[in-house]
């Protein structure tokens, strides 16, 4: 049977075969840790220790009482030396606690396994699965306890399991679905029980016929796998929904608005670790992988570990490097320090040379070839946007779909003239958001003088 797949997207040289046969290898962290408290989609977590504190695997050491928004934990045992601002992979800056790790790895008392799922009630999975801090591990780091959450009114059939892993170079899923395959059932399981879905498809891109072969042979009555074409950004979740059921996720609005619910490989098997041992998001897999790198893998990486940590684990580089990027070449971000830390939507960690760089080049003007429209698997005009988005006409460029971008970068790959259409749009993007909190503060200050 043909693989299913989406209008639009591009293919790409994958690269995969840099890491996709390494197995998973546990590392420790770095001696100092840095734990962003804001690792997710939504409100920042606040500090709950202070500087001189001991504390322990598994400890919670930032909450917030938002619902979309989730606590952040220890990945080690050690002391906090400061809660201090820190680079985050989005190049902003963020609140973070540094932890100097003793090297003992000591449990917090609380890590204890929770009940059987059968005895758990879905509420009480999306309890566990927000206290544990969970976030969606594909990269979009969307608290996944709010995924789980369906409003009532709202009924949700399927469960898609994420497994397409469609950027170039990581690899850390296909392990994952290889090696955690006990543990992924597991937390599909408490997932759908959570969401109330009662058909699961476990969703591949046809580049792995292993984990296909094996998952398909674990697949219960109400669980299949689907083969999708290998084709990039199979792994959006609006791509994916429309590939394998034909259903359009509207603007502006969550997959359960098509009776769907999305969570990826990673995101399974941190679930089921946070029921079956108590354990929460400390650690995450990581490829860190590049042409140039002596000894490219894929780790389990606790959160915090900083970058020059891993350059080491890996040998080094053959090379200077000329970048680092945090995700895969399309979606990921360029950092500029190798003390910047692994967060929770690290799903790997790309170190390409001096003359590798994927996506730059001085543009050329556009010539109007369109190509950029007919790769666009939301559908948009990327050349409108870049253009609007340049002259600051935010409203005309908003009416036209800007927030619908997903940031996946195949319009600018296809651009012959190399224009930076997704760089404007990003662009364009943050500023509305800008623009919105200005708004609201002037509101609330005018709240404040008339009261
Ligand atoms: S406009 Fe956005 S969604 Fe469309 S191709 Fe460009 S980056 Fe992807
Ligand atoms: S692909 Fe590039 S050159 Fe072609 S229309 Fe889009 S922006 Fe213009």
């Amino acid at each position: 049977m043909a693989s299913k797949t989406f209008r639009g997207g591009v293919h790409l040289n994958y690269h995969k075969e840099l890491t996709n046969q390494k197995p998973l290898i546990n590392v420790d962290a770095s001696d100092v840790v840095i734990i962003p408290l804001k690792m997710h989609i939504g409100q920042e977590a606040s500090p709950i220790v202070k500087k001189g504190d001991r504390v322990l695997v598994g400890q919670k050491i930032g909450d917030t009482s938002a619902f979309v928004g989730v606590p952040v934990h220890s990945s080690v045992s050690g002391e906090v030396q400061k809660i201090d601002t820190t680079l985050l992979p989005n190049g902003l800056r963020g609140l973070a606690v540094f932890i100097k790790n003793d090297g003992q790895y000591e449990l917090d008392p609380s890590i204890k396994p929770k009940a059987s799922l059968e005895e758990l009630s879905s509420r009480e999975i999306v309890d566990i699965v927000r206290e544990a801090g969970i976030v969606g591990l594909g990269g979009a780091t969307f608290p996944t306890h709010v995924k789980l959450c369906v409003p009532e009114g709202k009924d949700v059939d399927y469960l898609l399991v994420n497994g397409a892993e469609c950027e170039p170079y990581l690899t850390c899923d296909h392990r994952i679905m290889l090696e955690r395959t006990d543990e992924l059932f597991y937390g599909i399981e408490a997932a759908a029980r959570a969401c109330g879905a009662e058909h699961i498809k476990i969703c591949i891109e046809d580049n792995k016929k292993d984990c296909i072969e094996l998952l398909a042979k674990r697949c219960g009555p109400n669980c299949e796998v689907v083969a999708l074409e290998t084709k990039y950004p199979q792994g959006g979740e609006k791509q994916l929904i429309k590939a394998v059921l034909n259903r359009e996720v509207p603007s502006g609005t969550l997959p359960y608005e098509v009776g769907v619910v999305v969570i990826n490989v990673g995101t399974a098997v941190a679930i089921a670790e946070a029921i079956q041992k108590g354990m929460p998001l400390v650690k995450r897999a990581v490829s860190v992988t590049g042409d140039i790198v002596n000894n490219p893998g894929n780790f389990i990486v606790p959160i915090g570990t900083t970058m020059d940590k891993l350059l080491d684990i890996v040998g080094g580089t053959k090379e200077p490097i000329g970048r680092i990027i945090y995700g895969g070449p399309m979606m990921g971000t360029s950092i500029h320090e190798t003390d910047e830390p692994v967060v929770k939507g690290t799903s790997g960690i790309l170190v390409l040379g001096r003359n590798e760089s994927p996506l730059i080049g001085e543009p050329d003007p556009c010539i109007r070839c369109a190509r950029c429209v007919d790769h666009c698997p939301m559908h948009l005009m990327p050349n409108m946007l870049e253009r609007l988005v340049s002259k600051e006409e935010l409203d005309k460029a908003k009416k036209m779909g800007l927030n619908d971008c997903i940031e996946c970068g195949c319009c600018s790959y296809v651009c012959p003239s190399k224009r930076h259409l997704v760089q404007w749009i990003r662009v364009g993007k943050m500023e509305l958001i800008a623009r919105k909190k200005r708004e609201d503060q002037k509101i609330a200050s005018k709240a404040i003088e008339t009261a």
